[in-house]
């Protein structure tokens, strides 16, 4: 790591104390693009990285709403406006209790180069609130959003920032918040995705971020002259990204065989075939239940709680071909990323956002196995959100067949870029060179043709 970058990972630390995520991810990417300031120095000498990793705008907001019983909740709202050099500010919605300014930031700053890799225009945001929704009533629910929205809908619009969905926030939050938003601003426009058919959204939306990780994971084991089927996969989360992934593989032939919620997994060894997933669907979506209640189903499933006394997640220590991350940040440190080496993985798929640690990332490198970081491999919910925008400027709907058709096409060129990008950089196979490089030099570019903004 040259001096130069060096100095500039310690500036990030001193001037945002208490955000581990955000230094992470800054210097996941720092790590990998020192070589592009050697060849290029104008990004340098422009300051293009200090002036990426510092948010275009920060908005932070009280969200007072009142309960069933009547008493007056609290919570703190946020948005993220990174960088708005390739358009307007996009990036999802997250409403957990674990929610921070740090994690909010490290997110839209892997928007930006996420978005970036789509070839789509589109910025990088984030944003949500500490508020959990589990246990919460639909009234408590939409009360909530319709506060969060009364101070939001003042700083986002279509051509502006347009949020979505992400962790706790699905089609019943953005529901709400969309008719929040259109109550006060009388208007009816794109300005969220992940929309309901009925009103704006685009077929696929739902399906897109599982979808477009598993078409990542194929298009890498191409590379290899390989594909899914007959592949056994670990799958953790059992949310919305969760669920498509799982129908995705059975779709291409494989098997899923794990599902995980905060409370604890599921190894399900004879697979999650379309009956159970649909089980799974109406668990989550609908009853807001726990993943327990599927071992309690199926007879074929263990379920094993979770033991934060351990270093590590059993999750990801059975035999299998693929795993596929998909429910928060860091649930991949580096014993884990062992376990999966001796148990014979070799294709990483990554369909929640830095779900590996640094000491994880490495040791995936270090095996040369084929990894897809989030960025590249998870951006097929963010591509089809940009086409949900662009039919909503149209006002015309697509098919689920052209939707589809074009999610399989941005994924097929995310993992081109990655594989160009990488070798013209000297790192042939290393996806994370390809994805932080290639989402970066556009960013870049555009930041210089506009000037000192
Ligand atoms: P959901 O809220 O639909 O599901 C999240 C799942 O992960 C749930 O099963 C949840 O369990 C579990 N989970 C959340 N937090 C934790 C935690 N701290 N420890 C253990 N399990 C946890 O979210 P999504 O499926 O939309 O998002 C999953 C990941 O994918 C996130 O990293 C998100 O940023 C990323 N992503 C999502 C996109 C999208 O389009 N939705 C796009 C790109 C990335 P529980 O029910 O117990 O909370």
């Amino acid at each position: 790591m040259s001096e130069y970058i060096k100095s500039l990972l310690e500036e990030v630390v001193a001037k945002n104390p208490s955000e581990p995520e955000f230094h992470q991810a800054v210097e996941e990417v720092a790590d990998t693009i020192g070589i592009v300031f050697d060849r290029h120095p104008e990004y340098r000498k422009a300051k293009v990285f200090e002036r990426i990793i510092e948010p275009e705008r920060v908005i932070m907001f009280r969200v007072p709403w009142v309960d069933d019983q009547g008493n007056i909740q609290v919570n703190r709202g946020f948005r993220i406006e990174m960088n708005s050099a390739i358009g307007p500010y996009k990036g999802g919605l997250r409403f957990h209790p674990s929610v921070n300014l740090g994690i909010l930031k490290f997110l839209a700053f892997e928007q930006v180069f996420k978005n970036s890799l789509t070839t789509l225009p589109m910025g990088g945001g984030k944003g949500g609130s500490d508020f959990d929704p589990k246990g919460k009533s639909d009234n408590e629910v939409m009360r909530f959003c319709q506060a969060f929205m009364t101070e939001l809908q003042r700083h986002i619009g279509p051509n502006t920032d347009v949020p979505a969905g992400d962790i706790g926030v699905g089609g019943r939050e953005i529901g709400f918040l969309f008719g929040q938003y259109k109550k006060i601003r009388n208007e009816f426009t794109g300005v969220l995705t992940g929309k309901a058919l009925n009103w704006g959204g685009s077929l696929i939306r739902p399906e897109a971020t599982g979808y477009g990780a598993v078409y990542f994971a194929a298009e890498m084991l191409k590379t290899r002259g390989e594909s899914l089927e007959g592949k056994t996969c670990l799958v953790s989360g059992s949310g919305n990204v969760a669920q498509y992934t799982i129908e995705k593989i059975n779709d291409l032939g494989g098997k899923a065989v794990t599902l995980s919620d905060s409370t604890g997994y599921i190894y399900d060894p004879q697979g999650i075939d379309k009956e159970k997933l649909a089980f799974i669907m109406d668990l989550k979506n609908v009853r807001r239940g726990r993943v327990k209640e599927y071992a309690e189903k199926y007879s074929t499933a263990t379920y094993t709680p979770v033991d934060s006394s351990l270093n590590h997640n059993p999750l990801w220590d059975h035999k299998a071909d693929c795993a596929f991350p998909s429910a928060t940040q860091n649930e991949i440190n580096g014993k884990d990323a062992q376990n999966l080496m001796n148990n014979g993985i070799y294709v990483v798929s990554e369909g929640a956002n830095m779900p590996t640690t640094i000491d994880g990332i490495n040791i995936y490198l270090q095996e040369k196995i084929l990894y897809g970081p989030g960025k590249a491999a998870n951006a097929g919910g963010v591509a089809v959100s940009g086409l949900e925008m662009s039919q909503n400027s149209m006002r015309l709907p697509w098919s689920r067949e052209e939707v589809d058709r074009r999610l399989q096409e941005i994924m097929k060129n995310i993992h081109t870029t990655c594989v160009v990008t990488a070798e013209r950089f000297d790192h042939a196979g290393n996806y994370v060179v390809g994805a932080n490089i290639g989402g970066f030099l556009k960013v870049a570019d555009s930041m210089l043709d506009q000037g000192i903004v």
